[in-house]
């Protein structure tokens, strides 16, 4: 028997594929995200709109297999971590931080992360393997549904586990998801895509996808950055900042988040703010400070408020817009750089770190 297509791991063009191909109508596709997306409808025989054989066909050869929740916790500032369940051996993390009638959705992009930023624990966990777009935007649909009559739903960040780049085609697959008017409809200006920098894939995401773009800098040269972001000995700070003023080309309002994680004594003195002030200045930018997040075997630490406030002040009077990410959920490990999952490592990363500290 072959294998049922998941319609989760379909954007619109993909659907309108796919019902062509079985001799349908391309207009089937916005039927059916509709049933699946907007009315969380996972039954063909439900889909009323559709014919009585075209159901039939459907329950034969498709299906919208959503992942599973396993445990859901609430902190006690509101904000939801949800662990979902993948394939038995794998488990990611997804965040829902609720704001003032607003609420901003943290999805992750891979199991794992294959990056070793030293400062964030999903980076301590080691890599397994890419999600699906069905995973990605599974988390949206799971979300939606979990939070129904509670919270608005109103901004995705793909700031979750993973360098979403790095998994490019599934990003893009959900990205379009996230803004179709038939799935969630929500504007550019509320779907960010985050990442620690991977140049020529943000070249080509400027092709595909109009996403907002944050980007993890974290310091204000090259010898601080190659050691906090070890991929920017791949792609150095010059080259990033040319890929993030093209993203944002000719489009008048549009800026790029700089997230900067507060590392104290490693990258919050006032030189360092001096230096980022001069990097910025023909980016049009702004500026998320976020201060750590502690785990457990990290080195690190957390900048004081005094340092935060100065550093804010050194960029504010230059201009630039500059805020300080408030800590979230972080009695339920959910906040940033907290999330860890539940990896089966290939990439012997774990291992190696258990024999070192032997
Ligand atoms: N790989 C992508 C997506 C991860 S987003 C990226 O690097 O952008 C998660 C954000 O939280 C990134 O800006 C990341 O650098 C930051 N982060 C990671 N660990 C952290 C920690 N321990 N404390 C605070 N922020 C952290």
């Amino acid at each position: 028997m072959t294998q049922k297509q998941n319609l989760l791991n379909l954007d619109r063009e993909g659907l309108e594929t796919f019902f062509t191909e079985m001799g349908e109508q391309p207009f089937r596709a916005t039927q059916v995200l509709k049933w699946i997306h907007q009315m969380g409808v996972s039954d063909f025989e439900l889909m009323t709109n559709l014919s009585k054989a075209l159901r039939l066909r459907l329950v034969e050869v498709a299906e919208v297999c959503v992942p599973e929740i396993v445990y859901e916790e609430k902190s006690e500032d509101g904000t939801y971590k949800w662990v979902l369940e993948l394939d038995g051996q794998n488990r990611i993390e997804t965040v829902f931080i609720p704001e003032n009638g607003r609420g901003t959705l943290c999805v992750s992009s891979q199991v794992g992360c294959a990056l070793e930023c030293t400062f964030c624990s999903t980076a301590q966990q080691g890599f397994n393997r890419n999600l699906s777009a069905a995973e990605i935007i599974g988390q949206v649909w799971v979300a939606v549904r979990a939070l129904e009559g509670k919270a608005n739903l109103s901004n995705v960040v793909m700031m979750g586990m993973g360098e979403p780049l790095l998994n490019f085609n599934n990003t893009v697959t959900s990205l379009h998801l996230m803004m179709d008017d038939f799935a969630y409809g929500l504007a550019k200006r509320r779907v960010t895509v985050s990442t620690s920098g991977v140049v020529p894939a943000m070249y080509r995401l400027a092709e595909v996808s109009d996403a907002s773009l944050a980007v993890s800098l974290h310091a204000p040269n090259d010898e601080l950055r190659s050691e906090l972001v070890p991929l920017n000995k791949k792609y150095p700070i010059a080259e990033l900042l040319e890929a993030c003023k093209h993203y944002v080309k000719g489009e008048k309002r549009r800026k790029i988040t700089f997230e900067y994680v507060m590392l104290s004594g490693i990258n919050d003195s006032l030189e360092h703010a001096h230096e980022l002030k001069r990097l910025l200045v023909d980016v049009p930018s702004k500026v998320n400070l976020i201060p750590f997040n502690p785990f457990p075997n990290t080195n690190y630490k957390r900048s004081s408020n005094s340092a935060i406030h100065r550093f804010t002040a050194v960029l504010k009077e230059a201009g630039l817009v500059t805020t300080t990410r408030k800590t979230r959920g972080d009695d339920i490990d959910a906040a940033c750089g907290q999330l860890v999952g539940k990896v089966e490592d290939r990439t012997k990363r774990q291992l190696k770190r258990q024999q070192a500290q032997l």
